[in-house]
């Protein structure tokens, strides 16, 4: 997509859709690179697919002007052994010049922002290349960042910008996070909190191919809420002016629910009566809008609703929950001793065969590691046993005893 020569690169922005050569793989096996690194690649991926789009929008236009500045000349051109006029032609050559200039300016600094967003994409799947074929050092490396970069998506998503900042520079993983993202949507909600539309509308902007794509009515409630805010303030006919501009692109069947309101209310004032009408008046709609554009934004990146360290944690928890687990502090069992009010909500696993767990290793209990009895009715398995005797003498850390190791007996579970 990226060549040095400025014909070719001009041809290729030419095509209407991009070609892709790159022969789609399925993932073949599901483990915890492919099951939970989606957000890596998507991420940085329709960054650059943003940027490709808007890309392809502005050097259009710029297209559009010079074509036209070019066959103006043409057309000023006299007939062959005529004199040229070269007062006007050299007037609009320089016009031509400078729209030129304004062209190359426009476009280098596009593709270099692509090309920044096709490295990052690039260096992610390396990375994760690695997880999946790399060497014993890469799985360690890999293992050992994991979970920091699920802690900093997470702190993210809550808006802990400072402490996901911090940790991802004490562990080096900065390139690896979707900070700018979750930056940007901060922004835009704390805009829409403080009832402002300006923000939201260049996000808008930004992305509105991708909203189109995802058949999305933002962008009209965005604008219904701009043209509200004018109408409550008394200002009806800038409000009329700023729909005619903005919504007169609308199909006839959108024409409906808040826009059909929104109408109403410019025309016969913003106290007017009825359920749907001071729905849309009141204050409660902004924090509507903020609803709305987490939805939309988590859909443009495919963000999904929880973060996948959430999702692990939650995971983890019903592995060990139980039917029969309460909160006991003084329990053997991670969830009735800390996690109980974690676990509150979520499924048991299904066990269908029981486990005895070592109570001195918390090895398993089987028949490699048969369950061996004391005097005294403790249970421990043989290895922990063995590690337990000294001579015929066998100590119980529970009881702080010692037996003799002719009174230990085998146990057999049916
Ligand atoms: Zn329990």
């Amino acid at each position: 997509m990226f060549q040095s020569h400025l014909p070719d690169t001009t041809r290729s922005y030419s095509l209407r859709f991009p070609v892709m050569n790159a022969v789609p793989q399925t993932i073949k096996s599901y483990n915890e690179v492919t099951a939970l690194e989606f957000g890596l690649l998507k991420v940085p991926y329709e960054l650059l697919n943003r940027k490709f789009r808007t890309t392809l929008k502005r050097l259009g236009k710029s297209n559009f002007v010079i074509s036209g500045l070019c066959s103006d000349i043409l057309k000023s051109l006299p007939p062959v052994n005529h004199k040229i006029p070269l007062e006007t032609i050299a007037e609009k050559l320089r016009l031509l010049i400078v729209k030129l200039h304004e062209f190359n300016i426009v476009f280098s600094d596009a593709v270099n922002g692509e090309i920044e967003c096709a490295k990052a994409l690039q260096n992610r799947t390396e990375y994760l290349h690695k997880a999946i074929d790399g060497s014993e050092q890469d799985l360690d490396f890999y293992g050992r960042q994991r979970v920091y970069r699920l802690i900093i998506d997470h702190l993210l998503r809550l808006g802990y910008f400072e402490t996901a900042q911090k940790l991802a520079e004490q562990v080096g993983t900065e390139s690896l996070t979707n900070h700018e993202v979750f930056e940007v949507a901060r922004q835009v909600e704390e805009s829409l909190r403080n009832k402002d539309l300006n923000l939201c509308l260049l996000w808008i902007a930004d992305n509105r191919s991708k909203l189109h794509r995802l058949n999305s009515n933002f962008e009209t409630e965005v604008h219904v809420q701009y043209a509200m805010e004018l109408a409550k303030a008394g200002q009806r006919k800038e409000a009329l002016e700023y729909c005619k501009k903005n919504l007169s692109g609308l199909a006839g069947n959108q024409w409906a629910g808040n826009v059909l309101a929104l109408m109403t209310i410019i025309g016969a004032g913003h106290d007017f009566p009825g359920e749907t009408y001071k729905k849309l008046v009141s204050d409660d709609r902004w924090n509507d809008l903020i609803e709305m554009f987490r939805i939309e934004n988590a859909k443009i990146f495919s963000i999904s609703e929880q973060s996948a360290f959430s999702i692990c944690l939650q995971l983890g928890i019903a592995a060990h929950k139980t039917p029969h687990c309460k909160e006991d502090s003084t329990s053997r069992c991670i969830i009735c001793r800390e996690l109980f009010d974690f676990a509150l909500g979520l499924p048991y696993s299904h066990i269908s065969i029981s486990r005895l767990i070592c109570p001195y290793k918390g090895e398993v209990i089987n028949d490699s590691n048969v369950p061996l009895m004391l005097p005294n009715g403790q249970i421990y398995g043989e290895n922990a046993i063995h590690e337990l005797s000294k001579g015929d003498e066998v100590y119980d850390p529970k009881s702080k005893e010692y037996f003799n190791l002719r009174d230990v007996k085998r146990v057999f579970i049916l």
